[in-house]
């Protein structure tokens, strides 16, 4: 066998195509550091983020593509990395300057489970490796001490406050600065404040993703919230019937007024698997995957209910984290994988120069 090259690899790696993307690995510039060891060959595939959908896919594929096209080569050794892509309108914001993503979890009306999405999405990036943080915008209600179970108060280092850390994630809450049994009668410039003070006081670090769990509804506090957080996009979470669904579509309105792209739509308590395994659509079904149809905008899935999710809310234990395994966390963890694709494809096409193609090899 003559000596394979660096070139010939990236030529056959060509045919992997990323599905979310519509491109070819080479020319989306995700080979990196090729090595041609005798018949060893190695490489990386720097993916847009940790949480991909397709990692396992587009390994296999490379590794294949690898085998097939250099019989004679004995190992192939694919890393998978990645490094998470931002919005040129998030880059350029005098605020939060290490966080690459802002995702705003909305829903039109309370109690159809924004909060538990946030926390389980949020969970589930840091899961899969991203470094994740998330805001409790909620300063009437909070309800994020709670479903983390954090009792403490954040401190002060450098002036800023220290958000804490759980589950691999660094929260912040009005929660932990107030005591929760006092009753919140700001005004909603003062709640807007207290917001702004979390974009500007905290020392979030670097982030690839930071959640901001919006309180619920379209009125002047989530529209004031909306225009002062530089936003990457917005999750609108909603149950099935009409009913939350004439809210949602409100959300989606607010957050199109004000050019925050719209990255999917979440059902929540979407059906009932009882013990005997049937299957019951207590809110009906599908009114989720209708709205983002009527928007034009991805449906990111489709959460049960399920007594555990619950019981995680209740206890301050997502269940992405208490029993990773089980359904709903695996429901949990496709979701989040999602929206991260969902946010490197919005962030794609905001970028007004094509991607850069250069052939990357060490
Ligand atoms: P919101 O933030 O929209 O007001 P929450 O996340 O606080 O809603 O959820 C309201 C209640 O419903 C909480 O007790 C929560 O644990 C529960 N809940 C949310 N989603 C589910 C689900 N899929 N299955 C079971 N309970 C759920």
């Amino acid at each position: 066998m003559s000596a394979i090259t660096t070139e010939q690899i990236l030529n056959a790696l060509r045919a992997v195509h990323d599905p979310d993307l519509h491109r070819d690995i080479v020319s989306l510039n995700f080979v990196k550091d090729v090595k041609i060891a005798g018949n060893d060959i190695s490489f990386t595939i720097e993916l847009t983020t940790p949480a991909c959908p397709v990692k396992e896919d587009l390994k296999a594929q490379a590794e294949k593509v690898i085998r097939t096209s250099f019989p004679g080569v004995k190992n192939v050794a694919v890393t998978m990395t990645a490094s998470v892509t931002q919005r040129a309108s998030v880059q350029q914001a005098p605020i939060l300057t290490g966080v690459k993503n802002t995702i705003a979890v909305a829903s039109g009306k309370g109690g159809v489970g924004k909060s538990t999405v946030a926390v389980n999405l949020a969970v589930a990036l840091a899961r899969e490796g991203a470094n994740v943080g998330l805001i409790d915008c909620d300063i009437y209600g909070p309800s994020i001490p709670l479903m983390f179970n954090i009792n403490e108060k954040p401190r002060l280092h450098n002036q800023k406050l220290v958000p804490l850390e759980k589950y691999g994630v660094k929260v912040m809450s009005i929660g932990f600065l107030i005591d929760s049994t006092q009753a919140i009668i700001w005004r909603g410039p003062m709640a807007s404040g207290a917001v702004k003070q979390f974009l500007t006081d905290v020392d979030w670090g670097t982030l690839d993703y930071l959640v901001f769990d919006l309180p619920p509804g379209t009125g002047d506090i989530q529209l004031t919230l909306v225009q002062q957080i530089p936003l990457s996009g917005s999750v609108i979470v909603t149950t099935p019937q009409e009913m939350s669904l004439a809210d949602a579509r409100r959300g989606m309105a607010m957050f199109q007024k004000v050019n925050v792209p719209i990255l999917g739509v979440v059902e929540n308590m979407s059906y009932f698997v009882s013990a005997n395994g049937d299957r019951e659509n207590i809110f009906d079904n599908g009114g989720g995957k209708r709205v983002a149809e009527e928007f034009k905008v991805p449906f990111l899935g489709e959460i049960p209910i399920y007594t555990k999710i619950r019981v995680g809310g209740d206890t301050g234990r997502p269940i992405v984290d208490s029993e990773p395994t089980s359904d709903p966390a695996k429901i949990f963890v496709t979701i989040a994988r999602n929206l991260a694709a969902q946010v490197s494809i919005s962030n794609v096409s905001s970028q007004s120069a094509p991607i850069e193609i250069s052939l990357s090899s060490k």
